[in-house]
């Protein structure tokens, strides 16, 4: 797609430090990295977030973001590692191009997601059960 960063990458016309690639998952070094090992994992195919994308596409980038994630823990010596995804610029989405981050954590790191004001709230079963039902509808 024109103006992706990221397709940029997959034509070579962009560097990147690739980990990993097959005939539909590419993952590379995060440019701004968290922690050394960061790696972003994509598809080959341009979808824009995690909602375009097919769902069995959506089970290879987690396959190979979990192998991504034992070798990178192994790597840089880290105790875990996060997977996650941004979808829409309300939930932090820079690139619209759908990326996996693959993080690695560590025991002592200063990096986490920062919970509302009031949290945690106490939410009844009803309440949860409606909210449960409002989604279910809409599956
Ligand atoms: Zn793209």
């Amino acid at each position: 797609m024109a103006g992706c960063v990221f397709c940029d990458i997959l034509r070579g016309s962009s560097p990147a430090s690739v980990v990993y690639e097959d005939d539909e998952v590419v993952a590379f070094m995060d440019t701004y990295p968290v922690y050394g090992g960061h790696t972003l994992v994509i598809p080959r195919e341009h979808f824009d977030d995690l909602e375009s994308c097919p769902g069995n596409l959506a089970g290879r980038l987690f396959e190979v973001s979990a192998r991504l994630g034992s070798a990178i823990v192994d790597a840089v010596g880290a105790a875990g590692f996060n997977v996650w995804t941004a979808n829409g610029s309300a939930a932090g989405q820079e690139v619209f191009h759908l990326h996996l981050h693959v993080l690695p954590r560590f025991e002592d790191d200063t990096f986490g997601l920062r919970f509302p004001k009031g949290y945690p709230q106490v939410v009844g079963r009803e309440e949860l059960d409606r909210m449960a039902e409002l989604i279910n509808s809409r599956l």
